[in-house]
């Protein structure tokens, strides 16, 4: 249990040291893309905006115009407002009115989507952003509405620290630095681009790498379950052959015991001499040879299963004539104390079957239903037809099965663990037996059960 859980852990923990090395390596990749656009963009932009110079294109040209009528405007209006708390809302609105009127009235957006796309290949979205880094409105004397730290300090200022002068910034481009200046105002501002797409962009330049290092996780989470399973399912085997040894050594041992008593037994003076007592005890050791022999054959059989295809000496016989026989002298044996009960829905029924296959399967149910009970003992024998099968069920009233055994009871070797295991003798073979001959019929047995009140064995056979 221990070692499970050690195994676990440790592919746990392999796999979780490969997925963070996948991230940092993607996450590395990753900046690297981003690092890589954002200096292609910038360069580009900054290209674009050089080339409309060299043309002496100003691309904000009907900005230059609307301002200037604006600010004419608020100069004759300036001495009008007094009180620092309405010059304060006339600053504000003066700013606000730049900035709109920059963000709506340039030509530099379009012209550097054109020329991204010509450059590039194709088209990348992108939104432009103005902002105001210095704002005076001149009149009689100069008047300041804005001017933002770098202005005022610009020695101490770090790029991408502050939001307009984000130089460096990986979500922002400054494309453009410009200076405006006509009779009534003198403006600074920064053309900023942000690319909503980047992000679709640098999954599309990744996805190879991406989808291959999210194959390689994923392949190897599946080898190892694979794995981690097949090493559990090897380790119950172990145990289960385990198991096994043990019970056949017991199982073995008690008619060799019984035996060798008699043996003993026969050899005595006293016992020889009287005929009834000598006949007794060869009647026990014939009886316990014959047992002897069924389970070595019974093991024998079962290890040429593995090594060639079983085969099937298959007639046609009616099926529930040969279930009243099997029963019936399953009552007379060793279901004597039981209480049986039987009922046929056949209608004369056929299927091709081998007797004496099908007599073992239908007597180790049987013998079952007896074996583990623990109380007056009480067996249902049911046939009847469903779509083109023969079911068989074998119903007993004995200790039942728990969920979990139930899915392994047809396994090789398998004997449930709960309860006192050495109270009922086996070797974990019967139930594997019936299996495999059901399927050799082309049929199958399921097991419904529920512990303390029963268990029902439903054999199908096709007719
Ligand atoms: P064995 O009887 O030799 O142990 P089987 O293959 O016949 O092996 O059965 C496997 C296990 O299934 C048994 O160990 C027992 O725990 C359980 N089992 C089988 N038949 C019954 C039954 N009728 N009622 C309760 N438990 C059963």
């Amino acid at each position: 249990m221990r070692k499970k859980n050690t195994v676990l852990l440790l592919g746990i923990f392999a796999i979780l040291i490969l997925i963070a090395a996948q991230v940092i390596i993607i996450r590395g990749v990753w900046k690297q893309q981003d690092q890589t656009i954002f200096f292609k963009y910038r360069d580009l932009s900054q290209q674009a905006v050089a080339t409309l110079r060299g043309q002496k294109i100003n691309a904000f040209d009907t900005v230059y115009y609307i301002l200037g009528k604006y600010s004419e405007k608020v100069v004759k209006e300036l001495p009008e407002v007094r009180d620092t708390i309405k010059m304060k809302d006339k600053k504000e609105e003066i700013l606000n009115y730049f900035s709109k009127v920059l963000n709506r009235e340039q030509d530099l957006s379009p012209y550097l989507s054109l020329y991204f796309e010509k450059e590039m290949g194709f088209k990348m979205n992108f939104k432009p952003r103005i902002e105001i880094s210095n704002l005076e409105i001149i009149g009689r004397d100069t008047f300041k509405i804005f001017q933002n730290d770098f202005f005022r300090n610009p020695r101490s200022f770090t790029p991408g620290a502050g939001r307009q002068y984000a130089l460096s910034s990986r979500i922002s481009i400054l494309a453009s630095r410009q200076h405006l200046e006509a009779d009534y105002y003198a403006l600074n501002f920064d053309y900023y681009i942000d690319f909503s797409d980047k992000k679709k962009l640098i999954l599309k330049e990744m996805s190879a790498s991406l989808g291959m290092s999210l194959f390689s996780i994923v392949l190897i989470v599946i080898m190892f379950i694979i794995t981690f399973r097949n090493l559990m399912e090897e380790k119950r085997l172990s145990n289960l052959k385990t198991d096994f040894i043990n019970n056949m050594t017991h199982e073995l041992k008690t008619p060799l015991a019984t035996i060798t008593v008699a043996g003993k037994t026969l050899e005595m003076e006293k016992i020889r001499q009287d005929e009834s007592k000598v006949l007794e005890t060869a009647r026990l050791i014939g009886k316990q040879s014959v047992h002897l022999n069924q389970m070595i054959n019974m093991m024998l059989e079962i290890s040429m299963w593995e090594r060639t295809e079983f085969q099937l000496d298959r007639k046609k016989v009616n099926i529930e004539e040969i279930m009243k026989d099997i029963v019936g002298s399953f009552k007379t044996g060793a279901g004597n104390l039981a209480s049986l009960s039987q009922k046929y829905n056949l209608n004369g029924a056929t299927a091709d079957i081998d007797m004496v296959y099908f007599t073992t399967m239908i007597n180790n149910l049987l013998s079952n239903a007896v074996k583990y009970s623990d109380k007056q003992t009480e067996i249902s024998v049911e046939s009847f037809t469903e779509d083109n099968n023969i079911c068989i069920r074998v119903a007993d009233n004995g200790i039942g099965i728990s969920k979990n055994d139930q899915k392994h009871v047809f396994d090789k070797f398998y004997r449930a663990s709960s309860g006192n295991i050495h109270k009922y003798k086996g070797l974990g073979l019967g139930l594997y037996y019936v299996k495999q001959i059901a399927v050799a019929h082309g049929g199958d047995v399921a097991v419904d059960s529920k512990p303390g009140k029963g268990s029902i064995f439903t054999v199908t056979i096709p007719y």
